[in-house]
């Protein structure tokens, strides 16, 4: 998921200052998950901005619905062209993604061309919950977690060494650079030891290809049926009692 926080609401209401007809957009995916974007956030960001003279029209993604995931966003879109037609701004409560998807949509496909304004700082690619979330991966193009025991040293070291320990590893298995944190490569080695693998620390990880690191990346796919695998996802949720 992509980790995020809400921007502080004086930024949110200094980015919509002259702006009178305002869509706020939310997500169902990360944006719920984090409470950035979500059904009630979308709510409360309605309530504030119209306490704050706008005229607001608001547009909200049930769970799982994801606004950077075009074939979904784009449905609820077309039911609110109007809506988007009318307004001075869009403010997306969604990661730069969904909001960049969102205004390719308008830009592109609908040719309605609108000042878009993020109330969300996406934070990296983060995983846990339900509550504690942590970044996990930097999307490097190239997973090295095969050798290093399924830990990401880029992420979790803070020099991001694919090659380690630096040196500076405390004695009781902190890192240099932020003592509060367990050093990854001590944490690799010793998860290393526990699958049987401790050789593994003696390879020598090449240096990182960063042509696959050139952004923007591109992917080709092809595309879902999304009816089919709601049909799977609905069988799921039935079959777990939720
Ligand atoms: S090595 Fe780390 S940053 Fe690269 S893909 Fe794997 S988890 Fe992500
Ligand atoms: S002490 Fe460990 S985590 Fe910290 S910078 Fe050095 S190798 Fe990376």
């Amino acid at each position: 998921m992509m980790g995020q926080a809400q921007k502080p609401m004086p930024e949110i209401l200094e980015s919509l200052e002259g702006k009178e007809k305002v869509v706020i957009m939310g997500c169902g995916g990360c944006s719920t998950v984090f409470h950035t974007g979500g059904v009630e956030e979308v709510d409360i960001m309605e309530e504030i901005l119209v306490k704050e003279g706008k005229d607001v029209k608001k547009i909200t993604l049930p769970f799982a619905v994801f606004a950077c995931y075009k074939p979904f966003s784009s449905m609820f879109i077309e039911k609110h062209k109007k809506d988007f037609k009318n307004c001075d701004a869009v403010l997306m409560m969604s990661c730069g993604d969904g909001l960049q998807t969102v205004r390719q949509i308008l830009d592109e496909d609908m040719d309605i061309v609108k000042p878009f304004y993020p109330a969300i700082n996406a934070m990296g690619v983060s995983g846990g919950g339900p509550s504690k979330f942590m970044e996990k991966c930097q999307a490097c193009g190239e997973c090295v977690m095969g050798r290093t025991a399924g830990i990401c040293p880029l992420t979790e070291c803070a020099k991001g060494l694919l090659n380690g320990p630096c040196g500076g590893t405390r004695t009781d298995g902190k890192c240099e650079v932020d003592p509060e944190k367990d050093c990854a490569w001590y944490l690799i080695y010793e998860r290393l030891k526990k699958i049987g693998q401790y050789e593994n620390i003696d390879n020598f990880n090449e240096p990182h290809d960063w042509s696959k690191s050139v952004t923007p990346r591109i992917f080709e796919r092809e595309p879902l049926d999304i009816h089919k695998h709601l049909a799977r996802t609905k069988k799921v949720i039935e079959s777990l009692g939720i």
